[in-house]
């Protein structure tokens, strides 16, 4: 047996989808572990321009996930590795009419396929007779099967959009699918469809029928909405004189309730955000203006079909500190999830090794997968189970390891953090979140606070905060301007997370009959503004004693006078 050919063959229409992540994945095991080929092509006859930009996404997010095609587009990795390229490219659609047109002419001097030239009109009107006559449509070619050359060729020079047609034969047809089983499609069911357009391009069907043959493909695992249309596909297999392939086709990926994971989702949760906390216009952007200028903003917010373009929707809820269910995998990788565990997981969603196994790699996958796993049944995308292998990931890391690769997340996402902490500083605050970070991406937008200017810091003014200031004999802000002086006693060389516990444990031992917690709590809303961070002397170190000193000072200020 030859080793198999697999291929992805995305649409660019954005970002990769987690669904189309997973058939990917799928794809890349099944070859990779019977030491045989995965292959990336950019299926691009539904657009005119280049999508060179669009699908760049997709190639970006797959080498993240580890997912590197053996041919296919060409694409720079971050380390400097070259992927793709290959014999049998171009592998973008739109670059390969010459080879649809070769095929296409043989097929129409075969008597296989017809130019027709019905105007949308004509379509029309046999579709709707069909529908008052209650039966299905059917494409009747009789009339565009009685032109003669002559005729073709006068309604070409008029200027008639002319497509070309394929003779179905009007036969049953048995699909082999190897998750699915077989299942044959009643003649009639397929009628004379389009293959190539009026705009010159082939459509989806020719097209995957022609590359999956010239790129030697031998396996298609593709989405279940296709299984269909495989049909067609058989049909123009055997009229083109093609190898038959091994198909599979996978379950879709579901929300747990069972609607499909879709942008929208995104919308739908930042609008209920944004009615939760009353928002009449859009929040502001660095440069002071909306981030959706406010005639968009009222109308996206007043009507449930609109939708905001991506960018804005994700700009809005991060101003608002809103995290939005994640749909591609870039949002995943956004929220800091790890790759590994992505992919660890969406292998989860349709499939599984047995004996109850769940944590592996993709070496591991590629190893053990195999079509007679892969269930029929949707799968249910379980984010709270997904959070939870992240967290595990990240608490077997090694701790130079969680660093570098916080570092990287920050890089990319919160540069200006990185920028305003410095090293040594990340360095602490990556030792102090490890334990209890379920992402890459927590550790930043939970500690904003120590990125902001001492004199912007916002004090919450919460019941938690009360507790912790106003309550109490001695209160905590008493005893907050006592430890102060202890801390201002500490010269800047010695602020270390050991000094200053010493020193705060000393404090504590002599105000606060030795409980800590009534020191510690206090000193967190002073320097963070709120009652959750990582460990406060930590923390303290990371700010430095002159933005420590002054973080107190501003809120001794700050609730001088006030009561609980
Ligand atoms: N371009 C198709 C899609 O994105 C691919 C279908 C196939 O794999 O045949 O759904």
């Amino acid at each position: 047996m030859t080793a198999p050919v697999t291929r992805f063959a995305p649409s660019p229409s954005g970002n990769l989808h987690v669904g189309g992540a997973r058939t990917a994945l799928f794809c890349y095991a099944y070859a990779k572990g019977r030491g045989g080929k995965f292959l990336l092509r950019i299926e691009d006859t539904d657009q005119k321009r280049s999508s060179d930009a669009a699908s760049l996404g997709f190639l970006k997010d797959l080498e993240w996930l580890g997912l590197r095609w053996d041919e296919g587009p060409e694409f720079e990795a971050p380390d400097g590795s070259r992927v793709g390229g290959g014999p049998h490219g171009p592998y973008f659609q739109s670059e390969r009419l010459a080879i649809y047109d070769r095929e296409i002419a043989r097929l129409i001097a075969a008597g296989k396929a017809y130019e027709a030239f019905d105007t949308a009109e004509e379509l029309d009107a046999a579709r709707a007779a069909a529908r008052a006559a209650g039966r299905p449509y059917r494409y009747d070619g009789s009339k565009a099967l009685a032109l003669s050359p002559a005729d073709r060729a006068r309604l070409a020079a008029e200027g008639r959009p002319g497509v070309v047609r394929f003779r179905s034969g009007e036969r049953a047809v048995t699909i082999h699918d190897e998750i699915l089983g077989d299942a044959t499609l009643p003649a009639g069911e397929v009628d004379d469809f389009v293959i190539r357009k009026a705009d010159g391009y082939p459509t989806y069907h020719f097209a995957v029928v022609v590359d999956d043959e010239t790129m030697g493909v031998t396996h298609v695992l593709r989405a279940q909405e296709h299984f269909n249309n495989t049909a067609k596909h058989l049909l123009l297999q055997e009229a083109l004189g093609y190898r038959r392939l091994t198909y599979g086709h996978l379950p879709l990926i579901f929300n747990p309730d069972g609607s499909k994971m879709s942008k929208r989702d995104k919308d739908r949760a930042l609008r209920e955000a944004v009615v939760a906390a009353g928002l009449e216009a859009s929040p502001a952007g660095d440069d002071g203006r909306p981030l959706v200028d406010h005639e968009t903003f009222l109308r996206w917010k007043g009507d449930k079909t609109v939708q905001l373009a991506a960018d804005a929707a994700t700009a809005v809820a991060d101003a608002m500190g809103v995290a939005l269910p994640e749909i591609n995998v870039e949002d995943f990788r956004r929220s800091g999830y790890l790759p590994e565990v992505l992919v660890n997981f969406l292998a989860l969603n349709g499939w599984s090794p047995g004996n109850d196994l769940e944590k592996f790699d993709l070496a591991f996958l590629c190893s053990r997968f195999d079509l007679d796993r892969v269930v029929k049944t949707p799968a249910k995308f379980d984010r709270a189970k997904l959070l939870a292998f992240n967290l595990d990931a990240i608490q077997a890391m090694d701790a130079g390891t969680f660093l570098r690769r916080l570092r990287a997340h920050g890089e990319r996402y919160h540069p200006e953090f990185l920028r305003t902490l410095g090293e040594p500083r990340l360095a602490i605050l990556a030792a102090a979140s490890q334990p209890r970070s379920k992402t890459l991406d927590e550790v930043f937008r939970g500690n904003r606070a120590l990125v902001v200017a001492d004199d912007v810091l916002v004090h919450e003014r919460s019941k938690a905060v009360e507790k912790a200031l106003l309550k109490g004999e001695p209160t905590g802000l008493d005893l907050l301007a006592k430890a102060k002086e202890s801390l201002a006693a500490i010269p800047s060389a010695e602020w270390s997370p050991a000094r200053l516990e010493q020193a705060m444990n000393e404090f504590a031992g002599g105000h606060a009959g030795g409980n800590i917690g009534k020191v510690a709590q206090p000193l967190r809303v002073a320097v963070t503004g709120g009652t959750v961070s990582p460990p406060i002397f930590d923390v303290l170190a990371i700010l430095g004693r002159d933005s420590t000193l002054r973080r107190i000072d501003r809120c001794l200020a700050a609730f001088a006078g006030a009561t609980a």
